[in-house]
């Protein structure tokens, strides 16, 4: 297998590398420093995309065609590791990353034309309607009601932890269209305007403070049978193959080793007995594992990307990086609550946590982030797929049991 990168690889990286010196400016790398949760403030989330966009790379995991970049793994790979290791805001992922290659690749001509560009262009932002109270981990028992009314559905039913879901202006939505068939058959993809009387948002506070997440009531809310992706009762295989492509290829150890070399140096900095955390030797031997074992991340993490180049499916080692680098990210938040210690109690909820408006930190800033990161990302572990979800994957598909 072959892990090295080939020299074209090695000028693309060179490239993103030369265009993220230039174009990512520094109030953008200090808000994707200080930005406690995985998902952005918007307003930078949008300008860091239109930045994206002047060079033809906000699309970047979406096929040529659609107006992606077509970029491959490989390709796709090293612009994100790139961007993490900047310290690049990320971009808004349900539209970008989500459904724009679900429209791309399932959508009709004329719902391509209709959807794509505003995603790409940041004039229409999108949140993802899979949860309700009651199934997610088992996501084909949910219950929200699609009935076909003339040319529309009437839906009925609640959404759960909808990330963004008070800025969206459409959702994508798994509803069920037919009760009387097997669970998974009876599902159906839809393209649902959030901006309707019949949608109603709770907000949901987070243990941090943030507001990110939301119940989504419909009642009776409409959708055009246009805006149907598939035909009914496909909606269990397009959510399958938007699971796949999420994990198509995923980029999380760069991340984790940019903040531990944040850790790192935050350690170096921070007096303990007659010198520095970062020569305490407990801290020391904990940093290094944590430093270890996110380097052998990234080797999973690339040889994965070395079956997709060859056109190979990488199977269940996609199900090892997420349930791995989740418990990595969690064991890195611990380290930096142990490197700030009293520092790290204070817990700013007012948000954004950079710029003009920012509250002042206790201490260091890094220790005014410790706990608000700490909170968000126990959500690491559930989101995406739960640990115990990953492990019974693991256990059948590798051990076999
Ligand atoms: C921050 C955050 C953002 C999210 N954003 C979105 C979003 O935008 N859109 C959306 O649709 N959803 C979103 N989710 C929901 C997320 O996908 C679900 O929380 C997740 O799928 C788990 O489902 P659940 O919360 O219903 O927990 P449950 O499935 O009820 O699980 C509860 C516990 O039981 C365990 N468990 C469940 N089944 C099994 C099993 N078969 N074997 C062993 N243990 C099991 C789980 O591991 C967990 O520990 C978000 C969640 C979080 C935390």
């Amino acid at each position: 297998m072959e892990l090295q990168f080939a020299p074209e690889h090695l000028a693309f990286r060179d490239e993103v590398r030369a265009f993220l010196a230039a174009e990512l400016p520094q109030h953008l790398r200090d808000a994707g420093r200080a930005s406690p949760s995985p998902f952005m403030e918007v307003e930078q989330a949008l300008e860091w995309q239109r930045i994206l966009g002047k060079r033809g790379w906000a699309a970047y995991n979406w096929p040529q065609h659609a107006g992606g970049t077509g970029w491959s793994p490989v390709q796709r790979y090293l612009f994100e590791k790139e961007c993490a290791l900047a310290d690049a805001p990320a971009v808004p992922i349900h539209g970008l990353k989500l459904i724009g290659p679900i429209i791309a690749h399932f959508g009709t001509p004329e719902q391509r034309a209709r959807f794509l560009p505003p995603i790409v262009d940041g004039t229409e932002l999108w949140c993802q309607g899979y949860s309700e109270p009651g199934s997610g981990s088992d996501l084909a028992s949910l219950s929200t009601r699609a009935v076909r009314d003339g040319n529309q559905y009437r839906i009925t039913g609640s959404k759960i932890w909808t990330s963004m879901a008070q800025f969206a202006d459409w959702m994508f939505c798994l509803v069920r269209t037919d009760p009387s068939v097997k669970p998974q058959a009876g599902i159906t993809f839809l393209l649902v305007p959030m901006k309707q009387p019949g949608i109603t948002i709770r907000p949901i506070i987070g243990m941090a403070g943030d507001y990110e997440l939301n119940q989504v009531f419909l009642d009776d809310a409409v959708c055009d049978v246009d805006c149907r992706l598939g035909e009914e009762g496909e909606g269990w295989a397009i959510a399958k193959f938007l699971l796949e492509n999420e994990r198509g290829g995923s980029c999380t150890a760069p991340r984790l080793i940019a903040d531990l070399a944040h850790l790192a140096a935050e350690a170096a900095a921070l007096p303990c007995g007659r010198g520095s955390l970062a020569e305490e030797p407990e801290f020391a031997r904990k940093l290094a594992r944590a430093c270890l074992e996110a380097e052998a991340l990234e080797m999973t993490e690339l040889r994965i990307l070395a079956e997709l180049e060859a056109g190979r499916n990488p199977g269940p080692q996609t199900s090892l990086v997420k349930l791995v680098s989740a418990n990595l990210r969690q064991r890195i938040d611990e380290l930096a609550l142990e490197a700030h210690g009293h520092d790290a109690l204070q817990l700013a909820t007012q948000r954004p946590l950079f710029g003009n408006t920012a509250p002042e930190p206790v201490g260091a800033k890094a220790a005014q982030m410790a706990m608000p990161c700490y909170l968000n990302n126990r959500a690491y572990t559930i989101f995406g797929g739960t640990n115990e979800v990953q492990k019974t994957i693991i256990a059948r598909t590798v051990l076999g049991l």
